[in-house]
């Protein structure tokens, strides 16, 4: 049986497919892709004339015994999105389970991804982050997905749309109007641009340049700051204390 490859692609920058993802997709028999027209034109950029079908949220589910059957006989297959890696935050996790169930094998390509990237080069902490996908569109479901965040003490990473961009910067006024935010838009691309600060003066520079509000984000905002739990400061009264009579104060 083939093998399912499951290739990041660009988010930008042409530069960034890697030498073995060109390699890959050029052996594969076939090619799934989320939009078949937006992929088609990376791979003429390629040089690479394949059969394609299209995988999207919508026929996922259905399309996973067609691709099988491709498998079983024998054909290697190679899974991409419009942008960055399948799957985060974009179609590829049902296929993905259920050609992992029925036992075939999968290769992940790694490659560009925009969370990794804008973690990368935001100078927020990455040692521990929780990515949130894209917000809700409606405000309510929004203000109730930041709450259930808001005391978190870990960065905090989100997709979001150039369309929703600044309600998602009033909702954050709202809610943690103290919080640093990084704004990494465009990334990998001419107008590539880190902004950071509050929420308010993020909204100031996207509303006084509206370029600014303009392209693909991902907002990154700082956590919360640590809670000193109560039994950390009575060890420290105590060894106060001590330190203090050891002194003969
Ligand atoms: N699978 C992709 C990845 O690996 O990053 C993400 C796909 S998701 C449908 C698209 C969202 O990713 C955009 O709305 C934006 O938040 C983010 N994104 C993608 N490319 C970007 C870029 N070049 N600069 C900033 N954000 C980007």
């Amino acid at each position: 049986p083939g093998t399912l490859y499951v290739v990041a692609t660009p988010i930008g920058n042409l530069e960034d497919l890697t030498p073995r993802a060109a390699r890959v997709l050029a052996q594969v028999s076939r090619i799934a892709a989320e939009d078949t027209r937006h992929s088609g034109r990376l791979l003429a950029h390629l040089g690479i004339n394949k059969p394609m079908l299209s995988l999207h949220d919508h026929n996922e589910a259905r399309r996973v015994d067609t691709l099988d059957a491709y498998l079983e006989a024998g054909e290697d297959l190679a899974l991409i999105s419009d942008a960055g890696t399948p799957l985060i935050s974009d179609p590829g996790f049902v296929l993905v389970r259920e050609l992992r169930a029925r036992g075939r094998k999968i290769v992940p390509l790694p490659g560009a991804c925009a969370l990794i990237t804008a973690l990368s080069g935001a100078g927020l902490p990455t040692d521990r982050f929780t990515f949130g996908g894209f917000l809700p569109a409606k405000s309510g479901a929004r203000r109730q997905a930041l709450e259930q965040w808001e005391a978190r003490e870990e960065t905090l990473v989100f997709y979001e749309s150039p369309h929703r961009i600044l309600h998602t910067l009033e909702a954050l006024r709202e809610q943690v109007p103290k919080r640093n935010v990084v704004l990494a838009r465009e990334l990998t691309k001419t107008f590539e641009t880190f902004l950071h600060g509050s929420p308010d003066e993020l909204i100031n520079c996207l509303t006084n340049d509206v370029n600014q509000a303009r392209g693909e984000f991902v907002v990154i905002i700082s956590g919360a700051p640590a809670v000193v739990q109560e039994d950390h400061q009575s060890i420290h009264a105590d060894e106060l204390l001590k330190s203090l009579l050891a002194e003969g104060v």
